[in-house]
């Protein structure tokens, strides 16, 4: 044994390679000659890691081989006499048994003169950021629970997403999206203690790894993160407000490895995009359940869309005038044969959120169209026909080219189709809006702005955006014959539209007193059970034929 130690003590003193030797902690155990010259550190100093510059130094180096474990690694490390000295380390595990080493063995290169790592070369980083990217996230997580189990600590895994960075892509184009995340991640960095982990997983999408003793330190992070990126960036000259939404789950309490901590974490940070986004979630097992009936919602829309179980339903609007049928707006239904009619309020924001909106919404317009076309040449006089146009697919660089497609395969007249957007899509990029409906204008179809009244858009803009019709949103209607307050907002809403030469049309009017109201205040196109609920086609056909929706009684 002795005879072993001087043998190895006479090579690491006489070797012309530095060497490091640290426990499983990543603490040095000793160095050699070659490493005291390389760094001017001795030993004693580096292995008691007293103060100042060696402590530094070796908290460096416990870090690194924390992080990386064995592999290779390129830095710099706090020298003697306070610089910073370009390092390369290659780094052997000792004795592992099962993951856990009992200690390793570092071979230390003056990585000056060496080229400069080119960015894209650099295994598991982003090239954009330079953080560490998602090929190396799942090891620095598995790490991260290993050495919290050991020492009975948590680990808290934050899920983050920017809200709306499409927007800001779309708006300001990509390379200034770029530009944010390099400054997100500039950000980010500086929220994090230097034993964490900041990855890029992939787009908007940020993960963070820290071991905690405390779920406090979770919270006190996920402020800093929250105020940090709240803070307006300069993107290209422009300033440009962005806020994250966090998802936070915790080793060993939500999960026990590093699968299902992330899916907790996803399914938290969903909660907080859903929530309202720029905030943070904890994760809760009442979560799991949510999602897997998300999940489950997902895959069977899939499936309708493949089996055609959508159907569009149709809504008389009426001129209260004289009963006259004069529009309909087309709204979808789900008929699922395991649990029959589904509304459009349970699945459309699932379709929103995962996409599936954009062929469900294409379907719409079309299957509208085309039963409009099919009822005109029949021989009936058609009416103009609003379809619903949710906030993805309006952003959808695709939208007009769908549009066009449909008008073109359908042969319908434009002038039968109207596109109801929601008011809260103008908020957001009003120059992108104007011309976007401009465009859709120009095809000669109408634009309506759905549940106006809801969306507090600034009233200042209404007359830049070239639409057709306000809809007046469903509450204002509930108690117009009962509420003074609300009857004067409506009254406001029928002028505005007045003035600005607008069609008004209201929704929700389900009893004469709210008919009677808009009548007599000029609102001329009434919606509402009143008049009728959303037909099924052929129930619609009959009204088309008729021409009048009589009043019920
Ligand atoms: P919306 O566009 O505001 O549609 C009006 C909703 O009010 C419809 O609900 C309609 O059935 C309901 N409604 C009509 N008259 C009355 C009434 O007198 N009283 C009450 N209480 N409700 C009335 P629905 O069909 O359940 O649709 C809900 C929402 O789902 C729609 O609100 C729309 O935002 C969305 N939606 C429906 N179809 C589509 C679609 O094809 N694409 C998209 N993107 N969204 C759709
Ligand atoms: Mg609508
Ligand atoms: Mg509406």
């Amino acid at each position: 044994m002795e005879q072993r130690r001087s043998i190895l003590d006479a090579i690491l003193d006489n070797i012309g390679d530095a060497v490091v030797l640290t426990d499983g902690e990543g603490r040095v155990v000793r160095v050699n000659r070659a490493f005291e010259d390389l760094t001017g550190h001795s030993g004693a100093a580096l292995v008691d890691a007293a103060a100042g510059n060696a402590l530094e130094m070796a908290e460096g180096l416990a870090r690194v081989v924390r992080a990386t474990g064995a592999g290779r690694w390129v830095g710099t490390l706090r020298c003697a006499g306070g610089g910073d000295c370009a390092v390369e380390l290659r780094i052997s595990a000792v004795d592992d048994m099962g993951g856990v080493a009992a200690g390793y063995l570092g071979i230390v290169r003056s990585a000056e003169g060496l080229p400069p790592e080119p960015e894209a070369s650099r295994f598991g980083h982003d090239t954009l950021t330079g953080l560490p990217n998602r090929d190396i996230f799942v090891d620095r997580v598995e790490q991260a629970l290993l050495l919290a189990h050991r020492a009975r600590q948590s680990v808290a895994l934050l899920m983050m997403g920017l809200d709306r960075f499409s927007l800001i892509n779309d708006a300001l184009g990509h390379s200034a999206g770029d530009s944010l995340l390099v400054e997100v991640s500039r950000r980010l960095r500086k929220c994090i203690r230097e034993t964490d982990t900041a990855v890029r997983l992939d787009g908007d999408r940020f993960a963070l790894v820290m071991s905690i003793a405390d779920v406090d330190d979770s919270v006190i992070v996920a402020e800093k993160v929250l105020n940090a990126i709240k803070e307006p960036f300069a993107v290209d000259g422009q300033e440009v407000v962005v806020t994250f939404s966090i998802g936070i789950a915790l080793y060993p309490e939500d999960a026990p490895d590093v699968e299902s901590l992330g899916k907790a974490a996803e399914n938290a940070l969903h909660f907080a995009k859903t929530s309202g986004r720029n905030q943070y979630q904890f994760f809760s097992k009442d979560m799991n359940q949510k999602a897997k009936v998300r999940l489950d919602l997902e895959a069977r829309m899939r499936r309708a869309l493949a089996n055609q179980e959508f159907i569009v339903f149709y809504q008389p609007k009426v001129s209260a005038e004289d009963e006259r049928l004069v529009g309909a707006e087309a709204l979808v239904r789900w008929m699922d044969p395991d649990r029959g009619m589904v509304s459009p309020g349970e699945f459309i924001p699932v379709a929103e959120e995962t996409g599936l909106i954009e062929p469900i919404g294409e379907w719409v317009l079309r299957r509208s169209c085309e039963q409009m076309q099919g009822w005109y040449e029949a021989g009936l006089k058609p009416v103009r026909v609003s379809v619903n146009v949710s906030a993805r697919q309006f952003r959808s660089r695709t939208l007009l080219d769908i549009v066009k497609g449909v008008l073109t395969e359908t042969g319908l007249d434009p002038r039968w189709l109207e596109l109801e957007i929601t008011e809260s899509m103008l908020m957001n990029d009003v120059e992108g809006v104007v011309r976007k409906m401009a465009a859709i204008r120009e095809l000669g179809i109408g634009l309506s702005i759905d549940d106006f009244g809801t969306g507090y858009s600034s009233l200042s803009y209404l007359g830049r955006f070239p639409i057709t019709t306000l809809k007046i949103d469903r509450a204002f209607i509930a108690d117009v014959d009962t509420n003074p307050k609300t009857a004067e907002i409506a009254r406001a809403i029928i002028g505005l539209s007045r003035g600005l030469n607008l069609e008004v049309v209201a929704e929700g009017a389900e009893v004469v007193g709210h008919v009677n109201f808009l009548r007599s205040h000029g609102c001329h196109t009434v919606q509402g059970f009143y008049y009728s609920k959303p037909l099924p086609p052929e129930q619609f056909e009959q009204k088309l034929r008729e021409g009048k929706v009589s009043r019920p009684g």
